[in-house]
């Protein structure tokens, strides 16, 4: 018999209003779930459990669904990332980063049990992990206690930088067909394993370094499998010139003219449209065939507000009917925070503070995640739901006064509040600390691969350049 677990008189609960569709607040109720199904979500549970938790200081909320990450990568970027961009490629830091900074596989596995920890401790339950093919992976995304849906990457081309302000492309299509044969079998394998809690997504990394050809067989596999599909797309400026010089098109029209637009699309990050003030392209229909497809949007503003940029904006594109998700495109791996950045930066693009509000935002951290994933059982706290959930503690100083608890924590307390996390009904944090990974341990051995990276920089880098050289320290050293 699976265990049966209650929260009892649980302050505030976020529940899932299936005949409204959207989230909405029940106070003083109590929910439950057998081994890694909710079972009742409610006033007054009558039924058996082996373990009560009082709930009176809680609000519970569903676990968050983070659909865009690159757990093997970007940990490595903490202290580099958050003030790089080259102007002369409209400030966005990608290509030179990416050229110029490399790290090992070692590191890479480093780099992902820290951003795992960081998950779990900021209440994300589930992710899309769009990373290259690393040896261990799926080991340890189930050991993580994560629910992930593992999304190996693979392309047709390589970006290259010769000067500063023209990206190039490296072609290679066979190592593009390679890595697809590779990455199916991985989903294949990811699958089968026995937690369960683990599934895949086709990614073609980007729209322009991937072959017409790769990108429709890449859809037909997804369609073949009933897998969700992802790429960058609209991600740059570069990128959008570079799509409109070999197409005459927009990244998302031609997109949809290779058929590789629909409900199990989701576009990191959809940015650079035909309306942005940035592109200013003489249509005006991608967001419009963003919603007419059902494509989803991984909406992830930190990398983006950094160098400068923003989606114009998020509450245009939810009027228009896009489904929007939120990611977690860089360090830190903090949804809450994204949410909050994700409120005020739509509200600056529309100038008009009634364009979105908390609700929406938590709604994409949630449902519009899981529908993005093409998954109706996670995202929300409702009976016959997966046991994905956050236990939010309210007498944390940042929540006070909890008069709106959702506000507290978006907008103030952020992770500092979640005191434990479950996910398929295994808890997996308490009291703030990741029970299935060693955090400190894995902490320690990013720092050294960093510093094996910065080491690498010159060998890389276009110009020689050092690393200290890209990316100064934010201060003067006194000597
Ligand atoms: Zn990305």
């Amino acid at each position: 018999m699976a265990t049966t677990t209650l929260i009892r008189n649980a302050a505030w609960i976020v529940a899932w209003d299936a005949a409204a569709g959207h989230h909405a607040y029940l106070r003083d109720a109590d929910l439950a779930f057998s081994g890694n199904t909710i079972t009742f979500v409610g006033k007054g549970y009558a039924g058996a459990a082996d373990e009560t938790i009082d709930g009176r200081a809680v609000m519970l909320i569903p676990g968050l669904v983070d659909i865009h990450s690159h757990p093997s990568t970007e940990p490595f970027f903490r202290g580099i990332r958050e003030e790089h961009g080259v102007p002369a490629m409209f400030m966005s830091g990608l290509y030179e980063r990416s050229f110029a900074f490399r790290t090992d596989a070692e590191g890479r596995r480093a780099g992902k049990t820290v951003a795992y920890c960081e998950m779990l401790r900021t209440g994300i339950t589930s992710i899309a992990d769009l990373s290259g093919p690393d040896p261990g992976w799926i080991d340890l995304a189930a050991d993580s206690g994560l629910r992930v849906f593992l999304a190996p990457g693979y392309a047709s081309a390589r970006w290259h930088l010769e000067n500063e302000w023209q990206l190039k492309y490296l072609w290679d299509e066979d190592a593009g067909k390679r890595g697809f044969r590779d990455a199916l079998a991985l989903i294949e394998q990811a699958g089968r394993h026995p937690s369960g809690r683990l599934s895949g997504v086709i990614f073609p990394a980007q729209i322009d370094t991937c072959t017409e050809a790769l990108l429709r067989e890449s859809w037909e596999a997804a369609e073949a499998r009933n897998l969700p599909f992802t790429t960058h797309c609209a991600q740059s400026v570069n990128e959008f010139n570079e799509m409109v010089a070999r197409h005459g098109r927009t990244p998302i029209r031609w997109a949809r003219d290779i058929g590789i637009l629909g409900p199990r699309a989701i576009l990191g990050h959809a940015i650079f449209t035909d309306e942005h003030s940035w592109t200013r392209w003489h249509t005006h229909d991608d967001v419009r065939i963003l919603a007419e497809t059902g494509t989803s949007v991984a909406h992830c503003p930190s990398p983006f507000a950094r160098y400068g940029h923003t989606l114009e904006d998020f509450g245009r594109y939810r009027r228009a009917g896009v489904n929007m998700g939120l990611g977690t495109d860089v360090s830190p791996h903090n949804l809450i925070e994204e949410m909050r950045l994700a409120a005020i930066l739509a509200r600056v693009a529309a100038r008009d503070i009634k364009t979105t509000s908390t609700g929406e935002l938590f709604h994409a951290a949630t449902v519009g995640g899981a529908q993005a994933l093409g998954r109706d059982d996670i995202g929300r706290l409702a009976v016959g739901a997966r046991a994905d959930l956050v236990l939010v503690d309210l007498t944390n100083p940042f929540m006070l006064p909890a008069r709106d608890p959702l506000r507290s924590l978006v907008y103030t307390a952020a992770d500092r509040a979640v005191h434990s996390v479950f996910v398929d009904g295994c808890k997996v944090v308490d009291a703030g600390r990741v029970l299935t990974l060693d955090h400190a341990e894995a902490l320690g051995l990013l720092a050294e691969a960093q510093a094996r990276m910065m080491d690498q920089v010159p060998s890389h880098d276009w110009a020689r350049r050092r690393a200290e050289d890209i990316v100064p320290l934010s201060l003067p050293a006194l000597v």
